[in-house]
C-alpha cells in the first residue's frame, strides 16, 4: 500500500544529507512565506559551504553502490517515487500552491506533470545502450558504452518547485548519478517533501541529498559545489545571467552543464490564423502560472488584418480571468511570487504606457487583495523600444505588436538573444513550413499553445541555453561516453 501524507507531515523544516534530516551547520534558519498573505509558513535551514560539502561528501560515498545497481532495480525504486508523489497528488499539489502561489489545481496539475518525468525516466534507465563500432582492423574490437557522469549539482527555480526538481533528480538518478540540490529560497519546501518521498520509495542514504539556503547565502553555498572536481555535472534552471555566471565559475573543474535559461517567447497570429484557436492557445499558454513560466510568450505578434478583432476577442476573455489566492477554488490567476516580482510587472507596464501602449484589460496592481497581485493585463500598440519587447516581464501581461508582412514578423520574433519557445498560429501549410524552419527556438508551437510533454526535448539554443530535458535525449546529459578498444584478439 502506497502511503499517504498529510500535507503537515510533508513540511521539512532541515536539510536532508546521508539518509538524514539535519539543521545546518550553523542552525541558521530563514523564513518560508506564503506569497498570498505574507504569512509565516516555516523557517528552514538557511544552509553554508559547511552543508554544500556535507552533501558532496554524502553524495560522493553513495555513487560507487548506486552506479552499480542494475538499470532495472534503479528504474523499480524510481518507479516506486513515482507511484507515491501521485498517491500524495493533493497535498503536494496544496504545498505548491502554498508556497508558490499558484491556483490549486494548476498545483496538481505540477504534481502530475513532475511526476511524469519520474516515470519516464524510469524506463528510460533500462534503455541506456551503447554501441558495437563496425571492426576496422583484424584483431580488434572497439565499443562505446555509456557511463553515468558522477555526481550532480541541481539547482532550480521556484516557478515549477516540484517538476523543475523532478526532471532534473529522475535523470540523474536513472542514470546512475548521485545528487546534490538546491531549490530557490522562495519555494524549498515542495523540493524537501519530493525528497521525502524519494526516501519513501527506497532511494538509498546519500544518492538524493538536499540543502535550501536563503538568497544571501545561495552564492557561497553553491559556489562550493562549483570549487568541487568532485561535482562532475550543474544542471540549472533559472535565469540567463545567473546560468552564464555558473558556467564561468565551474569553468576551473570543466563541469559538464545544462542549463534551462530564461526566455523571451514571440507568439505570432497570421491572418490566416483560426483566431478562436490563437486566443485560446495564448491564454493557456501567457496566463498560466500567472504568466511566470519560462515558456511564457512575452511578445505578442499580430498580423494587421486581424488585429483589432483578435485584441477585441483576447481582452474580453482576459478580463473574465479570476485573480484570487490559491484556496479559492475557482482561482484562475494567484499572486506574483513576490514583491521584486510585481515591481518589475508594474515598470513595465508603466514604461509601455509612457511610449504609447493603450490598455485594453487590466494594467493596475490589486491592493484589495494584497501587495502581491496584478490584473491580468492585454496592451495594445506594444512597440521595440519598450522594456517588455526586450526582457521576460514574468507576469500576467499580454503585449500586442501589429505586423504587416510574413518577414516583418519573423525578423521580430528572431530578433532577441534568447530562443526557449515560440509559437505561431496559421491554417497555410506552406507558411508553417517557412515558419517552423525560420523561427530561432528549441521549442515551436504551431497552432498550439501547451507545449511541455516528458516524452519531448525541452530547452533553448542561443542564450536561453543548453542540453534539453525530458524524452529519449534527456539522459544523455547524465552520461558521458567511454570508448572500449580491445586488441590482440586475432
Ligand atoms: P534565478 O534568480 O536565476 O534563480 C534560480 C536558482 O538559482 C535559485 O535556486 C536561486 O537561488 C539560484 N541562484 C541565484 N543566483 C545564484 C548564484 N549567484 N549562485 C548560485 N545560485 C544562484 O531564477 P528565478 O528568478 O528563480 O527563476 C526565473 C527564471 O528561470 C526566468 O528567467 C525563467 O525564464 C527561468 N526558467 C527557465 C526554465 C527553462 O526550462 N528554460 C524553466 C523555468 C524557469 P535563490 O532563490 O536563493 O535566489
Amino acid at each position: 500500500m502506497t502511503r499517504q501524507f498529510e500535507l503537515k507531515e510533508l513540511i521539512r523544516p532541515d536539510n536532508f544529507i546521508d539518509g538524514q534530516w539535519r539543521a545546518a551547520a550553523d542552525g541558521a534558519r530563514f523564513a518560508v512565506t506564503d506569497p498570498a498573505t505574507g504569512t509565516i509558513i516555516t523557517q528552514v535551514a538557511d544552509s553554508g559551504p559547511a552543508d554544500a560539502r556535507a552533501a558532496t561528501d554524502a553524495a560522493a560515498r553513495a555513487l560507487p553502490a548506486w552506479r552499480d545497481l542494475l538499470p532495472k532495480e534503479r528504474a523499480t525504486i524510481l518507479h516506486k517515487w513515482n507511484a507515491l508523489i501521485l498517491a500524495n497528488q493533493d497535498a503536494l499539489g496544496a504545498l505548491i500552491s502554498l508556497e508558490q502561489g499558484k491556483p490549486l489545481a494548476e498545483g496538481r496539475g505540477e504534481v502530475a506533470y513532475g511526476a511524469s518525468y519520474v516515470a519516464w525516466f524510469a524506463d528510460e534507465a533500462t534503455r541506456i545502450y551503447g554501441d558495437i563500432i563496425p571492426q576496422q582492423q583484424h584483431g580488434k574490437r572497439m565499443t562505446a558504452v555509456k557511463e553515468p557522469i558522477g555526481i550532480v549539482a541541481a539547482i532550480t527555480p521556484w516557478n515549477f518547485p516540484l517538476a523543475m526538481i523532478a526532471r532534473k533528480i529522475a535523470p540523474a538518478l536513472a542514470a546512475g548519478c548521485t545528487v546534490v540540490a538546491k531549490p530557490a529560497e522562495d519555494t524549498p519546501l515542495t523540493a524537501s517533501a519530493l525528497v521525502l518521498l524519494a526516501h519513501e520509495a527506497g532511494v538509498p542514504a546519500g544518492v538524493l541529498n538536499l540543502i535550501t539556503a536563503s538568497r544571501d547565502h545561495a552564492v557561497a553555498t553553491v559556489a562550493d559545489w562549483l570549487e568541487d572536481s568532485r561535482v562532475r555535472k550543474i544542471t540549472f534552471t533559472g535565469s540567463t545571467p545567473v546560468g552564464k555566471y555558473l558556467a564561468r565559475e565551474s569553468a576551473g573543474t570543466l563541469k559538464k552543464l545544462s542549463l534551462e535559461l530564461g526566455g523571451n517567447a514571440p507568439f505570432i497570429v497570421f491572418d490566416d490564423a483560426d483566431l478562436d484557436a490563437a486566443v485560446t492557445g495564448l491564454l493557456a499558454s501567457k496566463f498560466r502560472n500567472g504568466g511566470q513560466t519560462c515558456v511564457c510568450p512575452n511578445r505578442v505578434y499580430v498580423q494587421a488584418g486581424v488585429y483589432d478583432k483578435f485584441a477585441d476577442m483576447l481582452s474580453r476573455r482576459v478580463s473574465e480571468l479570476k485573480v484570487a489566492p490559491a484556496t479559492d477554488p475557482d482561482a484562475q490567476i494567484g499572486p506574483m511570487i513576490n514583491i521584486r516580482a510585481i515591481d518589475k510587472i508594474a515598470r513595465h507596464v508603466d514604461d509601455a504606457l509612457a511610449h504609447g501602449a493603450r490598455v485594453l484589460a487590466g494594467g493596475r496592481r490589486l491592493p484589495e487583495l494584497g501587495p502581491h497581485y496584478y490584473a491580468p493585463t492585454v496592451l495594445a500598440d506594444a512597440t521595440h523600444e519598450m522594456l517588455l519587447c526586450g526582457e521576460e516581464t514574468f507576469g500576467p501581461v499580454a503585449a500586442l505588436f501589429r505586423f504587416d508582412d510574413e518577414a516583418e514578423a519573423i525578423e521580430a520574433a528572431n530578433n532577441t538573444p534568447f530562443g526557449l519557445a515560440s509559437y505561431f498560429y496559421s491554417q497555410d501549410v506552406r507558411r508553417i513550413d517557412r515558419v517552423s524552419r525560420a523561427l530561432q527556438a528549441g521549442i515551436v508551437g504551431i497552432n498550439e499553445g501547451a507545449l511541455a510533454s516528458e516524452a519531448a526535448p525541452f530547452g533553448g539554443v542561443k542564450e536561453s541555453g543548453y542540453g534539453r530535458e525530458g524524452s529519449k535525449y534527456g539522459l544523455d546529459d547524465y552520461l558521458s561516453i567511454k570508448y572500449l578498444c580491445q586488441g590482440n584478439l586475432a
